[in-house]
C-alpha cells in the first residue's frame, strides 16, 4: 500500500514549476546580490523582481518586504523587533492562545525580560473575543500579535475587525501570522503593520520566509552587522529562493479558486464521515479553513494515534510540528476547555492534491484502529 500524506499544514511538496524557477535562477544568478559588479547586479535584479511580484500579489509596496529563513524568523523579527524598538513607549503586548510557538515562544522570551503579556479569550467558534480584546488594550500596549489562521484548528480570525479596534490605539502595532492563511484564504493587509508567511506552506520551498512591514513601522533588526538589500535583515539575499517564493505565491493565487474548491469538497466528505463515529469529536469549528481538521478519539492520546497511523503508512500531526511534545494542545484547550480532549487531539491536513481514495483508505484504517482500541 502507498503511504498517505495528510500533513499539508506542516509542509507541502514543492510544485515542479517552482522548482524550475529555483534551478534556473540558481544557475543564472549565482553571485552575491550585495556585490557591486555586474554578476551581483544580475542577482540583485532577480531579488528585486521577486520583491516586485510578491508586492503586486499582496497589494503592497516592494520596500515593505523582508526575506527571512522562514515564518519562525519572520515572527521573531516582528514580535521582538517591534517590542525592542518601542520599549520606551510601553511594554504591554496582547496575543492569543492559538499562536504558533514562534510567536508564543518569542513572547515568553519578552515576558522574561519584563514585558507584560495578556492573552485574549477564544470563543467557542475559535474567533477571538473582540470585547475582551478591547478591554485588554491600554495606552502602553505596543503590540497585538494574532494568527490569521491557526495551524492546529484552522480557525480564521476577523483581522479587519481587530485592525479597526486598534485604530484607537496609535501606539499599538498589529502583527499577523499569515503563515497558514497565505494562498489559502483571501488576505487583506490593510490596517496590519507586520505579517509573516512562508512559501513551503503553499507548494514553494523551505528555507525562505517573508515579513511584510508596513512603511513607517519601527522595528529593531535581530541580526546586526552587514548591509544588505534591507537594513532589517542582513546577510546574503537568496535570489533563487526569492524567485521561487514569488512563483509559488503567484501559482497559489492564480489557482486559488480551484485549489480551495477541491480541498473544501474533500473536507466536507471527511467531516461527514468522521461525524458518524461516536468516539470521534471534531474540534475544528465549522468555520475553520478546509485544509485543517482537528479531531480527538476518546480514550486514545493524540501522540499514540499519530504513531498507530504512521505505523500503517498514514502521516498526520499532533499539534504543530514545532511544539512541545506530551502536553495538551493550547489551542484545543482554548476552545473546548477540556484537558483530556486536548491531550487526545490531532490534526488531519488536506490539499487539493489529496485523492478521494486516500481519504477512503485513511477512514478505513482509522476505523480499524478505533475498533481495536475499543
Ligand atoms: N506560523 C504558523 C501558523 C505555522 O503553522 C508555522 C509552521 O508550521 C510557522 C509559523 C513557522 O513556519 P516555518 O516553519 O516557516 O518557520
Amino acid at each position: 500500500m502507498d503511504r498517505i500524506y495528510l500533513d499539508y499544514t506542516a509542509d507541502t511538496p514543492a510544485d515542479e514549476r517552482v522548482l524550475s524557477v529555483y534551478t534556473e535562477t540558481a544557475r543564472a544568478c549565482f553571485a552575491n546580490p550585495n556585490s557591486a559588479h555586474s554578476f551581483g547586479i544580475s542577482a540583485k535584479n532577480a531579488v528585486d523582481d521577486a520583491l516586485m511580484k510578491i508586492a503586486e500579489l499582496l497589494h503592497i509596496s516592494p520596500d515593505e518586504l523582508i526575506f527571512t529563513s522562514g515564518a519562525s524568523e519572520a515572527n521573531n523579527l516582528a514580535v521582538k523587533g517591534i517590542a525592542f524598538a518601542n520599549r520606551r513607549r510601553g511594554r504591554h503586548i496582547i496575543s492569543t492562545f492559538l499562536e504558533h510557538s514562534s510567536v508564543s515562544g518569542a513572547l515568553t522570551f519578552l515576558q522574561e525580560q519584563g514585558w507584560e503579556i495578556d492573552l485574549v479569550n477564544i470563543q467557542p467558534d475559535g474567533r477571538i473575543d473582540l470585547a475582551h480584546l478591547q478591554s485588554l488594550l491600554r495606552q502602553d500596549t505596543v503590540l497585538c500579535a494574532v494568527c490569521a489562521v491557526d495551524s492546529e484548528l484552522g480557525t480564521v480570525q476577523p483581522v479587519q475587525e481587530i485592525a479597526e479596534i486598534l485604530k484607537n490605539y496609535p501606539n499599538c502595532r498589529l502583527h499577523l501570522d499569515a503563515t497558514q492563511a497565505a494562498g489559502k484564504i483571501p488576505l487583506d493587509l490593510s490596517g496590519v503593520h507586520t505579517a509573516s508567511l512562508a512559501p513551503h506552506k503553499f507548494y514553494g520551498l523551505k528555507g525562505c520566509g517573508v515579513l511584510y512591514k508596513a512603511k513607517g513601522v519601527v522595528m529593531e533588526p535581530l541580526i546586526h552587522g552587514g548591509a544588505s538589500t534591507t537594513i532589517y535583515r542582513s546577510g546574503t539575499p537568496d535570489a533563487p529562493a526569492a524567485a521561487a517564493c514569488a512563483k509559488a505565491l503567484e501559482l497559489a493565487l492564480d489557482e486559488f479558486d480551484s485549489r480551495l474548491e477541491r480541498t473544501a469538497a474533500l473536507h466536507r466528505s471527511l467531516r461527514a464521515a468522521l461525524a458518524e463515529n461516536p468516539r470521534i469529536r471534531i474540534n475544528s469549528p465549522e468555520s475553520a479553513v478546509p485544509h485543517i481538521l482537528n479531531i480527538s478519539v476518546s480514550g486514545i492520546k493524540g501522540e499514540e494515534m499519530r504513531r498507530l497511523l504512521d505505523a500503517r503508512g498514514i502521516a498526520v500531526s499532533v499539534k504543530s510540528a514545532c511544539s512541545v511534545p506530551n502536553t495538551p494542545s493550547r489551542a484545543v484547550m482554548a476552545i473546548t476547555h477540556d484537558r483530556k480532549n486536548a491531550l487526545s487531539s490531532w490534526r488531519i491536513s488536506l490539499s487539493h492534491l489529496t485523492a478521494e481514495e486516500e481519504i477512503a483508505q485513511f477512514l478505513s484504517v482509522l476505523n480499524e484502529i478505533i475498533a481495536e482500541t475499543g
